[in-house]
């Protein structure tokens, strides 16, 4: 649609990148109610949204949620640079809904207009689950209405140019211990577990015959700046054929990096929940995992139901250290 502007080379290629964005697992369900396929975006907070939630936030005005179309709006750089640098819904999430109070259940794709607007009012008008110290900075910062623009700026003050080069931080990776793993020899398995993190792979030992193997190693990754998902692959060791597979997860590692960004140097603060990873069905979470600040350490711990296998749960401890420690 914007092809005669295709020789300005900005406009085409923020359209490409707006789209990228959207095929991003996370971006494939709406941020609000999770609904199948968003075609709508909130530029200022970063998310992309169903056509209903859409509406809820139309109705706050711009100055809360600046709501534009996927598809049928030309976006403007600054509204293109404010999603990008939000990251879509699992970052905008881990920051907006840190703090949902335990058993809250957020609307689904039926809910009614009016716990679609409730619950839209409390996340995003209100602040009501985000971590106390972006709502604070965010209430002084805002010179004039936009409550979005305290959070977006709390984001990119901690992303300066220097993180462009190479790599953000590195990933520290406890495989704690494996549960219930799928039987591949006769009666038992020799199970290991692989970490891929784009062209990087580590792995841990091999531990012999034994279906709930306890590991206690920690493996080392390096993130560079436009990291995707952490792959986990668990296989059984085979002396004399080709190992088998004995399951696999995808980690989203936005959650625990965009908030680890957004607070600094964790060493200046007490413990603390700061972020979220959601359990829901299109993740691999037994439950929600929260990302912590542990004796000025930033830690997430969760446990992953292993994807296409009959059964088998893994049990690990993620740490970020950002560049320089
Ligand atoms: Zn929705």
């Amino acid at each position: 649609m914007s092809e005669k502007r295709s020789e300005f080379g900005r406009p085409v290629s923020g359209k490409r990148r707006l789209k990228d964005l959207l095929l991003q697992k996370d971006n494939q369900f709406c941020a609000d109610c999770n609904a199948p396929d968003p075609k709508w975006a909130s530029a200022n907070i970063g998310v992309f949204l169903c056509l209903k939630c859409c509406g809820v936030h139309r109705s706050l005005g711009p100055h809360i949620s600046k709501v534009l179309s996927v598809t049928l709006d030309e976006w403007s750089d600054d509204d293109l640079d404010a999603i990008m640098e939000v990251g879509g819904n699992s970052s905008a999430n881990s920051i907006y809904e840190a703090y949902i109070p335990e058993g809250y259940t957020k609307p689904g794709p039926d809910a009614s207009h009016e716990q679609r607007t409730k619950f839209i009012r409390s996340k995003y008008e209100h602040q009501e689950f985000l971590k106390s110290s972006l709502r604070i900075a965010s209430g002084k910062g805002s010179t004039g209405s936009n409550i979005a623009q305290g959070i977006i700026n709390s984001f990119r003050s901690t992303s300066d140019s220097k993180i462009t080069e190479g790599n953000i931080g590195t990933l520290k990776v406890k495989v704690i211990k494996g549960t219930d793993l799928a039987i591949r020899d006769m009666m038992t398995s020799d199970p290991y577990v692989i970490l891929k993190l784009g062209q990087q792979t580590v792995q841990t030992t091999v531990v012999k015959s034994n279906l709930n193997p306890v590991w206690n190693e920690e493996l080392m990754l390096s993130v560079p700046p436009q990291f995707g998902l952490l792959n986990l692959n668990v296989f059984d060791y085979d002396l004399f054929s080709a190992d088998d597979i004995m399951g696999e997860a995808d980690i989203d590692l936005q959650p625990l990096i965009s908030s680890a960004k957004s607070f600094g140097d964790a060493s200046m603060f007490d413990d603390m929940q700061i972020g979220k990873w959601m359990k829901s069905h299109n993740n691999a979470l037994m439950d929600d995992s929260i990302v912590n600040i542990v004796g000025g350490k930033i830690k997430q711990e969760m446990t992953i139901k292993l994807q296409n296998v009959e059964s088998g749960e893994l049990y690990l401890e993620l740490e970020w250290l950002p560049l320089g420690n």
